[in-house]
């Protein structure tokens, strides 16, 4: 008899503050059930870098502004069954995008020109440099498409649990009833 393989669970960290994690790990005692249902093979909470195919359910925090988040926003969706948008930074784009109205220059030219007390100029983009800014921070499903949007600033962990649990279960989690837009 063959056994059943443990679902992969991963998390991702785009724009965001980390809060989204946070409340991750505020599930407190719970994390210790879930580590027994789930592989988190993916995390800023685990060492793997490479994110593996054949995953179950990813939590993807965080807005995407840069070039190497569009990058790891479709790798995510190519290899992971459903996709949770995970937090208002990643439902609206939320705080990322009060840097919109401006143009990515503008914001370089600020943060590593204008107000630079050393070695003032743009950061390299290119080889190990850092990753060029998008024109805009957006958010999540207007650059692959999301099972489920988990609101929240960050989403309760009461919320993030229920909905786990629902979809490790292959049930789709009525997170209405538990957010602002609920009844
Ligand atoms: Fe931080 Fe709130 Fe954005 Fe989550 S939704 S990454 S807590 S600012």
């Amino acid at each position: 008899m063959t056994e059943t393989p443990i679902p992969k669970l991963a998390t991702v960290w785009l724009d965001g503050c980390s809060g989204c994690h946070m409340s991750f790990l505020d599930m407190d005692e719970r994390l210790i059930e879930l580590a027994r249902q789930v592989e988190v093979v993916h995390s800023p909470v685990v060492d793997p870098k490479d994110f593996p195919a054949g995953v179950a359910v990813t939590l993807v925090e965080g807005a995407v502004s840069s070039d190497h988040d569009v990058e790891v926003a479709r790798v995510v969706r190519e290899r992971s069954r459903v996709v949770v948008s995970f937090g208002d930074c990643a439902v609206t784009s939320n705080v990322p995008s009060m840097r919109n109205t401006f143009k990515p220059g503008e914001l370089l030219d600020h943060a590593y020109v204008e107000t630079a007390t050393a070695n003032p100029g743009h950061p390299r983009t290119s080889g190990r440099g850092v990753p060029a800014l998008q024109p805009r921070a957006r958010p999540l499903h207007e650059i692959v498409d999301v099972d489920l949007f988990l609101p929240g600033c960050p989403p309760e962990a009461d919320v993030i649990h229920y909905a786990l649990t629902e979809i490790l279960a292959g049930r789709t989690p009525d997170v209405a009833r538990y957010t602002r837009f609920g009844a």
